[in-house]
């Protein structure tokens, strides 16, 4: 999940979202709420803080027209201290949702709201529910009690089951453009050319940049990981890293190519061999994008980036 602080300034300033924003005030202003909403975005996008919008609008005592919650009633100010009875939050426990959570999610349905009018379930990275635990959802997606709402947030639609899908009203959430990241970057006192350097090198995206400013200061992950590479063997190393779950692997190729997107800038300055790299990272990104075989994937990605960079001195 993101950071919490950066989570409630995004609910609030949603930059390039007015669509997903009119959407939401649409829905409110007409007061026909569907049973079941899926928003969906590029991963790092503001998809979760649209969701936690749309919730605290649904769960609040006077909302706005325009779809804000008044941010002053006690149900704001539960939702804003993560404290609201009516808002269930799902989670994913390690990589997948268990058919435990679809047990508790039935169970909770059945009991009335305590503070609200409306009981908000929000489930976050919906695709990793598992086969069972989608099942066992479908029912309840479909006829839920009259005051139940289900918020979904994914980055992956592809891997939501249709049957879920059908269910759902899709929302669809852009990521950040780096002009909005930096702004938000810099409000939040980031130094302005240390926010657009991040900005620039995450794309917009937001998981990215947190990651990027985090880790700024340490050794970079990914110089690590770059060297571990150079030294095993590539099918060593494909071994290894095609056993992390998906958003991991994801998250290591993103480390490799803020690494070498670094490099390219450091005073050093560009190299072809760093660009040769580069290119095969976001191939390789490209291919677990679309599922290819991951073994498959860090193999070729592997001995492609041994053969780019041989001859460096990668430190
Ligand atoms: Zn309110």
């Amino acid at each position: 999940m993101q950071d919490a602080s950066f989570d409630s300034v995004l609910s609030e300033w949603l930059p390039g979202n007015e669509v997903a924003l009119r959407l939401i005030s649409r829905v409110v202003s007409s007061g026909r709420i569907s049973n079941a909403y899926l928003f969906k975005g590029p991963k790092g996008s503001p998809k979760d803080a649209v969701a936690k919008r749309f919730a605290s609008i649904l769960l609040c005592d006077s909302p706005s027209e325009e779809g804000r919650s008044c941010g002053a009633c006690k149900s704001c100010r539960l939702v804003t201290s993560g404290n609201h009875p009516d808002l269930y939050l799902v989670e994913k426990e390690g990589a997948s949702i268990k058919i435990k959570k679809s047990h508790e999610i039935l169970r909770e349905a059945l009991l009335r709201p305590y503070q609200s009018p409306r009981k908000v379930f929000l489930i976050l990275d919906a695709d990793t529910l598992t086969i069972e635990a989608s099942n066992a959802l479908l029912k309840i997606l479909e006829e839920p009690p009259a005051y139940v709402t289900f918020l979904l947030t994914t980055s992956n639609p592809g891997a939501i089951p249709d049957t879920i899908l059908s269910r759902c009203q899709v929302v669809p959430v852009k990521a950040l453009s780096p002009s909005a990241l930096r702004q938000l970057l810099v409000d939040r006192g980031v130094d302005p050319r240390e926010a657009s350097q991040v900005a620039d090198v995450s794309g917009g995206n937001l998981e990215r940049a947190m990651r990027m400013l985090r880790e700024e200061g340490k050794a970079s992950r990914g110089a690590d990981l770059l060297q571990e590479i150079l030294a095993s063997s590539p099918v060593e190393a494909a071994q290894k890293y095609s056993k992390l779950d998906l958003s991991r692997r994801v998250d290591f190729v993103d480390d490799l190519e803020i690494e070498l997107v670094r490099r390219l800038r450091s005073p050093e300055g560009p190299s072809e061999s760093y660009l040769q790299a580069l290119k095969v990272v976001l191939k390789a990104k490209e291919r677990l994008s679309r599922n290819v075989n991951a073994f498959l994937t860090f193999t070729v990605l592997f001995l492609d980036i041994s053969r780019a960079l041989k001859g460096r001195t990668v430190t």
